[in-house]
């Protein structure tokens, strides 16, 4: 799909008509506030044919609103209030974004109330409503040192009137969500039902993805630190396949749909001898599969390290009896247990009984907190969310494009998949690195 400028445009509450209250704090400083120009935009596209090849003056061509803090605001920061909430699966640096944003609303916004949400959208229901807590500097303190999220998460689908409800009952002006794909639908469903109801209330999203497939973002926050920590998973498995006769390491690591964290931590450390992702299928058997290049590689260097991505090859599993989790995502069939067991097999039978080491770091990758990078990031994103919001953006997402942090409409981060494009200069790295070949038996 050809995205057109008005397609970027996000949504806005009102005119902005009260001071920010940089204004003050800037001034007397004496330092040049950096403020965001309502025209300041950044091109979807950096790509000089591609833009020629549009034929458009520099105007009209897509772009999208820079993000960060406006000599006007939309809500009077005073007299507002303001809900977090976090959902989906943990991720490194959710802990960063709170801390951010509460930091920023309190420090220089000075608004009313910042009231958390406990266990996702489930903390908005009528149920879980009491349990809401209110956050203020000294809560947030040092929760960027842990990993997960101070205010719990969940999955599951919530009935969107109970949860405008619960805004309507704590006088929310701007609800902050920071979550996956399913939880920009969710927000979207809030969005809805706020303007069914004609009430003046923004939406911001902080879009999380540690698998970084959401598209219309550089790179997603907490991706950096989950493939630094990848790489130590795949130092590891390397170690043990050398020590071992006819040594084979396999790391199943996180990529429902997408296998940037595979690639790149396999680029990281150059440990692994065959790469596996969902955008590239593969066929075990035949002289140009799986099992054949595993075999020569064992042959000729005694070990074999390979790194699985956990939605790469399902095609080749047992499709029956898949189920779905609490939020309709269907649950994939085990990668990495069905190479140990197919591994195996075909080298005990080509005389070459392997010793495996199987690992399957998931968990402990998302729990961690977030590296100085990735602490750094979050923390961008949060300000830029609070701006947003204070600016009366609605239905928004703030993300990084281009180094820029900008404003897009959140249907468009549910749009499609940001993937690894197997005919692309990344997956192209990786067989250089490995030595795979461009497909098995494809
Ligand atoms: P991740 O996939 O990275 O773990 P996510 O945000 O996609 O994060 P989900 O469990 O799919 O995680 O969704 C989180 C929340 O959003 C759940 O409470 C879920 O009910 C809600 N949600 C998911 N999909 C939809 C949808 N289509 N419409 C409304 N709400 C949704
Ligand atoms: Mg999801």
């Amino acid at each position: 799909m050809t995205l057109e400028l008005d397609d970027l445009r996000v949504r806005t509450l009102g005119e902005c008509r009260y001071d920010s209250p940089f204004a003050e704090m800037l001034a007397t400083k004496k330092t040049s506030p950096h403020y965001v120009h309502e025209d300041d935009r950044v091109l979807v596209d950096d790509t000089v044919s591609v833009l020629l090849g549009r034929g458009a003056p520099i105007e009209r061509l897509p772009s999208l609103e820079a993000a960060g803090p406006r000599r006007k605001v939309y809500f009077d920061p005073a007299a507002t209030s303001v809900g977090i909430v976090t959902c989906g699966g943990l991720c490194p640096g959710l802990n960063d974004v709170i801390r951010g944003i509460v930091q920023e609303l309190t420090e220089h916004y000075h608004v009313a109330h910042i009231y958390g949400f406990r266990n996702g959208y489930a903390g908005l229901t009528r149920q879980h409503r009491e349990r809401v807590v209110e956050l203020d500097l000294h809560a947030v303190r040092d929760i960027n040192n842990d990993g997960g999220t101070i205010l719990g998460s969940s999955r599951g689908d919530q009935d969107a009137e109970e949860m405008v409800d619960t805004l309507v009952e704590l006088g929310i002006d701007v609800l902050f969500v920071i979550g996956g794909d399913g939880s920009m639908r969710g927000a979207m469903k809030i969005t809805k039902e706020i303007d069914a109801r004609g009430l003046d209330v923004a939406v911001v999203g902080v879009p999380k993805t540690i698998d970084n497939d959401l598209p219309y973002t550089d790179q997603s926050f907490g991706f950096q630190t989950a493939f630094a920590q990848a790489t130590e998973f795949i130092a590891s498995v390397f170690v043990e396949s050398q020590a071992a006769e006819n040594g084979v390491g396999i790391v199943k690591l996180m990529g429902r749909h997408s296998g940037f964290i595979a690639c790149y931590a396999a680029l990281s450390n150059n440990d692994a001898d065959v790469v596996l992702i969902p955008e590239v299928p593969f066929v075990l058997d035949g002289p140009d599969g799986l099992l054949a290049r595993v075999e020569e590689h064992v042959r000729r260097h005694g070990q074999v390290v390979v790194v699985v991505a956990e939605g790469a090859g399902q095609e080749l599993l047992e499709q029956e009896g898949r189920t779905t989790d609490a939020s309709g995502n269907a649950k994939l069939g085990d990668i990495g247990l069905f190479l140990k067991e197919k591994l195996t097999e075909h080298l005990t039978e080509a005389g070459l009984p392997p010793t495996v080491r199987y690992l399957d770091p998931s968990y402990a990758i998302r729990s961690v907190a977030a590296n100085a990078y990735d602490s750094v990031y979050c923390v961008r994103l949060a300000h830029a969310a609070v701006h947003a919001g204070m600016a009366g953006r609605t239905d928004t997402v703030v993300v990084r494009w281009r180094r820029r942090f900008v404003h897009i409409p959140m249907r468009l981060i549910t749009s499609h998949r940001n993937q690894v494009d197997p005919d692309g200069d990344l997956w192209m790295s990786v067989l250089e690195a490995t030595g795979q070949p461009a497909s098995f038996g494809g």
